[in-house]
């Protein structure tokens, strides 16, 4: 039996072997493997020229300044970060976010409420995305920040984060938003667009896990304070020694996902509708959030009357979500297909496929036979 197809490229991706290559020069004895902080010698400063390299290229992306760029192990801290060092730095107030976002902010936004904090969380339409109405009429005079993610994790729908960062500079308010999923794949230029904190991470993008960076505008300067303390990297706002192979890694998969992102977009999105093709051969599929802008790698497709459970262990030749991947351990249905009003049946019954560079024609094909056959079988039982 061969392996199951990988479309799973939404939870995370295999290090390029681009990456691959770079990261180990930066960890064996004969590579740069100093600590970047040790100012003493020759092996830390050619350390600290890497990371600072990899400071530029990750920036680059985001047309950012590089001293905007802190690292962090990931788009979880970076939320956590953004959300919990602005508040305490504004000395707490009122905060806005979304009902479908990462657990990584909701539940940093639960504590911040047992802390005393007020928090307003947005519903999406149906077709999944944060309208400006809604964020509008959701802002206080004492609202300090908003959050509001670039693409759902889920579905893959994309937010109009120019238009809510603009009402929120308009009205005073600081703007965060979660671009885990979107790095690489949309642009999203922090010169041009109002935003005021990006979480990112670099294992959405075939760079490796653990590392993620948060942005911090510097003008008009935004005030975060640390939430990990201990010798005062990252100017104060993020300690820990750097961990240089995993930077480097990171920097180098944000330039390729830039070079890349026209062509390599196009494919993907190509690959994914022939999967859809191939699927709503099947009666009774839809795309949730299909009317919404959406990542070219996403597709959640709700399937009536079958189990997603069943399903997913009926098509054991594609590796695939239930729900989200951070939820597939509980039974509950998707709370992001849950706020989208979607019933709790077809929430259950639902898939998220999501395509990524190494995916061949050749997988999309055995994935969608796979799915028809699975679906066809389990309705007949039914
Ligand atoms: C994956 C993901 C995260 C968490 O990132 P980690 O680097 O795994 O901590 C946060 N938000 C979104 C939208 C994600 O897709």
């Amino acid at each position: 039996m061969s392996q199951a197809v990988y479309l799973d490229y939404a939870a995370t991706t295999p290090v390029d072997p681009a990456v691959v290559d770079v990261m180990v020069r930066h960890l064996g004895p004969e590579g740069t493997f100093a600590n970047p902080a040790s100012r003493s010698h020759l092996y830390g400063w050619l350390a600290e020229e890497a990371v600072e390299n990899a400071r530029r290229q990750v920036a680059d992306v985001l047309n950012a300044d590089p001293r905007e760029i802190v690292w962090t192990s990931g788009a979880t801290e970076a939320n956590n970060l953004a959300l919990k060092g602005v508040l305490e730095a504004r000395g707490g107030g009122h905060l806005v976010t979304s009902a479908i976002e990462h657990k990584a902010v909701l539940d940093a936004c639960k504590w911040l409420e047992q802390q005393g904090h007020k928090v307003t969380y947005l519903m999406p339409d149906a077709d999944g995305r944060i309208s400006l109405g809604a964020v509008q009429a959701a802002l206080r005079d004492e609202t300090v920040l908003v959050s509001v993610m670039h693409a759902n994790n889920e579905t893959g729908v994309i937010n109009d984060i120019e238009a809510i960062g603009s009402l929120c500079r308009e009205r005073g308010v600081l703007f965060h938003t979660d671009a885990a999923q979107s790095v690489g794949k949309l642009s999203l230029d922090v010169r041009a667009m109002p935003v005021d904190l990006v979480s990112v991470c670099a294992h959405k993008v075939y760079g490796p896990k653990g590392i993620g960076a948060l942005y911090v505008r510097r003008a008009p300067e935004v005030k975060v304070a640390a939430q990990i303390h201990g010798g005062g990297h990252e100017r104060g706002m993020r300690s820990g020694t750097l961990p240089t192979h995993q930077i480097v890694g990171m920097g180098e998969a944000f330039t390729l996902a830039v070079a890349r992102r026209e062509e390599e977009g196009q494919r993907i999105a190509t690959l994914r509708d022939r999967l859809w093709q191939g699927i709503s051969e099947l009666e009774g599929v839809s795309i949730n959030g299909g009317n919404s802008p959406r990542l070219p790698g996403h597709l959640n497709v709700a399937f009536a009357d079958v189990d997603g459970e069943m399903l997913l262990t009926a098509m054991n030749q594609v590796a695939v979500s239930s729900g989200s991947a951070c939820t597939s351990a509980s039974l509950e249905p998707s709370y992001v297909l849950k706020a989208m009003g979607i019933p709790d049946a077809l929430a259950h019954g639902s898939i998220r496929f999501s395509v990524g560079r190494f995916t061949s024609e050749a997988d999309i094909e055995r994935a969608a036979a796979c799915v028809v056959d699975a679906v066809s079988r389990l309705r007949q039982k039914g």
